[in-house]
């Protein structure tokens, strides 16, 4: 869920979605209820999100777009994008990976290879740490020591507007850049409690049961946004906002192009959601460092799971 903690400004708050910073509404789920079963299975960020029909217009039915990159289709991007070999063994540092699969048959993930200190992959505050649908937080309840507010625009408060300090200061530095550009990027929506998580996540369940909670919600312990090192990002103007359209917007556009030199990348790109679990989410950013974020966007590595060589998590275990 991307902005449920946030109470949006209006302009954040598109048509037909939630502002609450509460549990979902009754009326949230009303529409969740209307929206019926033309779910968009996977998003990471909100349960409002899950209102977008799967017919919506935008990259759905487009040209590139949901093709269901099998795993093995992923594993061969992955295993074809890196043409340097890798050393043998990643640093130390770097935390045991998850078992092989299909989606990380490369004998040594392509961060092996990446420039400048490794960091755990496990550890929340590490800019390394992967979360996923196989990766739950730990300790689940993890709250961030060291949440801030970033001095850029806010489209939302609360815990939402906050960061760890490491990414509000880049964010500090991105929004800045982009606006040097004249390009207008808002903080949609940033920190996410376990309590929020689970306030949310559990009224998705008493609503619809736990199958499609699990489309809509991200399960406690199981956000990003809890971490402290990803946001969701807005233009201010509230079009297309947490659409998949809103990947043509100038923020979302700038973001693809440049985010990576302030150590961001989009963490759920277009067609990965075999592998990420989630559909393509141009809003949400994440932050592992300019090195990384760098690295992989010079060799198109497109997702995480990818770069550090972990299994593909379409769904929860
Ligand atoms: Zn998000």
């Amino acid at each position: 869920m991307c902005y449920d903690g946030a109470d949006g400004t209006p302009e954040e708050q598109p048509a037909g979605r939630s502002g609450g910073r509460e549990a979902p509404s009754r009326r949230a789920f009303g529409r969740f209820l209307v929206a019926g079963g033309g779910l968009a299975a996977l998003s990471a960020c909100t349960p409002d999100q899950a209102a977008v029909p799967s017919g919506t217009p935008g990259p759905t039915p487009g040209p590139d777009t949901f093709t269901r990159p099998a795993a093995a289709s992923a594993s061969s991007s992955a295993a074809g994008t890196p043409s340097t070999p890798a050393p043998a063994n990643p640093s130390s540092a770097v935390a045991t990976p998850a078992a092989p699969s299909a989606a990380a048959a490369s004998a040594s993930p392509p961060s092996a290879a990446a420039p400048g200190p490794k960091h755990s992959l496990s550890d929340p505050t590490s800019p390394w740490v992967v979360v996923n649908k196989h990766r739950p937080l730990s300790p689940a309840t993890f709250v961030p020591p060291d949440l801030v507010r970033p001095a850029v625009r806010l489209a939302t408060s609360g815990e939402a507007s906050l960061l760890n300090s490491t990414t509000a200061a880049a964010a500090e530095r991105m929004f800045a850049a982009a606006a040097a550009a004249g390009v207008i990027i808002t903080l949609a929506s940033g920190y996410r409690s376990f309590a929020t998580q689970k306030v949310t996540y559990s009224g998705w369940v008493r609503a619809q049961g736990q199958a499609a909670a699990d489309t809509a919600s991200a399960r406690p312990g199981f956000s990003e946004h809890q971490t402290g090192w990803a946001f969701d990002i807005g233009d201010g103007s509230g079009a297309d906002a947490f659409q998949p359209n809103f990947r043509s917007r100038p923020a979302a556009v700038w973001a693809a192009a440049q985010a990576h030199r302030f150590g961001f990348v989009v963490r759920y790109p277009w067609t990965f959601q075999e592998i990420t679990g989630y559909f393509y989410e141009p809003w949400h950013l994440r932050y592992i460092g300019i090195e990384a974020a760098t690295d992989m966007k010079s060799r198109s590595i497109a997702t995480l799971e990818q770069y550090f060589g972990l299994e593909a998590a379409p769904g929860y275990r």
